[in-house]
């Protein structure tokens, strides 16, 4: 499993599993069990998914060591409006049963808040409840105000990126500042066309791969950390499967030029949660 290091020198999976709508628990844990099998070693939940429970089950029953898994969990809006992040993220290590998380991330930038709230995460990650802290859904403003605010540079910023949304902007300013950036949705979500795209289906064609590996693999060759979703075993199996081939500069060039700034999810400055 290729991993990829942060900038204070923790290494993370680059392929991690998102349980985001893994509502049903029975289902959740059956996926979470099968893919720690497969070899998956990053999982990322939220306190707003209602399922820490289940990962930190499926975590303890897998019998593999805690420290061999990168887990990640954030901290949710109406924490960060209350200001009780120590107790916010205190209540997510009990839920998932651990001492600690990998990576903390604060889930929106919540306007009015979110530079009060990064010292706050600055003292949950100096008392050693999480080996790194970061950001998602962070637009170049916010990160700039936090650089020259506040001691710490976020380690990781979570972002919407598949093809159609390439996000290259905030890559590239992400990348300058040493914040690694992360893929939610890489796969569009199941809410496009995506992965019947025509430019897409050509290129999955050449590798005899599927479109949903091509749209992971054109991350993970742009350095993207990337944490696709399924609760279905074969597709855990295929997301997985995406280090046995590489797409050429060509066909990266190609990927790029499908996107059209299209957002399935809210905008940053915009959202009402
Ligand atoms: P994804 O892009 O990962 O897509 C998931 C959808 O694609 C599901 O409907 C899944 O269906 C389907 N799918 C999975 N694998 C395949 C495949 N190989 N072929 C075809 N379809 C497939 O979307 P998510 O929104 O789940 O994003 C991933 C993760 O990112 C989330 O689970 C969550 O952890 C995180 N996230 C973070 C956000 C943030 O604000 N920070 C916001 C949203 C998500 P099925 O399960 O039925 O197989």
């Amino acid at each position: 499993m290729e991993t990829l290091k942060l900038n204070n020198g923790v290494e993370i999976p680059s392929i991690g599993l998102g349980v985001w709508k893994m509502d049903d628990a029975t289902l959740a844990y059956k996926a979470i069990r099968f893919a720690l099998d497969l070899g998956y070693r990053h999982i990322d939940t939220a306190m707003i998914y209602k399922n820490e429970e289940v990962v930190g089950k499926a975590i303890k029953d897998s019998g593999i060591a805690r420290e061999e898994i990168f887990l990640t969990t954030k901290l949710w809006n109406d924490d960060q409006r209350s200001g009780k992040v120590t107790e916010a993220i205190n209540a997510s290590l009990k839920r998932l049963n651990t001492e600690y998380v990998d990576l903390y991330l604060v889930h929106w930038p919540v306007k009015e808040t979110y530079i009060s709230v990064w010292e706050k995460m600055e003292k949950v990650y100096q008392d050693g409840k999480t080996k790194a802290i970061g950001v998602s859904n962070y637009q170049p403003y916010h990160l700039d105000e936090l650089l020259q605010k506040t001691e710490i540079v976020p380690s990781v910023n979570q972002i919407e990126c598949y093809p159609y949304l390439s996000q290259e902007a905030v890559i590239t300013y992400c990348k300058g500042k040493g914040i690694h950036p992360e893929a939610w949705g890489p796969l569009g979500a199941g809410k496009t066309d995506i992965l019947t795209n025509p430019i897409m289906q050509g290129i999955a064609k050449n590798h005899n791969k599927s479109t949903a590996q091509v749209a992971l693999r054109w991350n993970l060759q742009r350095g993207v950390i990337i944490i696709p979703k399924s609760v279905h075993e074969n597709r855990l199996s295929e997301n997985f499967s995406i280090a046995d081939f590489s797409l050429t500069a060509e066909e990266m060039k190609q990927i790029n030029r499908l996107d059209k700034n299209m957002r399935l999810g809210p905008h940053p400055d915009n959202f009402d949660f």
